[in-house]
């Protein structure tokens, strides 16, 4: 198993995790039904994409990303 070699010390450990902060998402409105949803995305809401339809509204899951 890998041992570290050198401790790192509280302002080391706390340096590299000064970047570490969790960006907060920057939703667009939809220009069709006005819901906020996210950029370069279809509309979870109305399935809208660029002023179309281009999936049944509703249909689509929040979560694709996710699994
Ligand atoms: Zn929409």
């Amino acid at each position: 198993m890998a041992v570290p070699q050198n401790r790192v010390t509280r302002s080391r450990r706390d340096m590299r995790r000064a970047h570490d902060a969790l960006v907060a998402a920057n939703p667009n409105e939809c220009p069709n039904c006005g819901e906020l949803k996210r950029p370069h995305h279809v509309c979870a809401a109305c399935g809208h994409y660029a002023d179309r339809e281009v999936v049944a509204a509703g249909t689509v899951d929040l979560d694709e990303d996710a699994a």
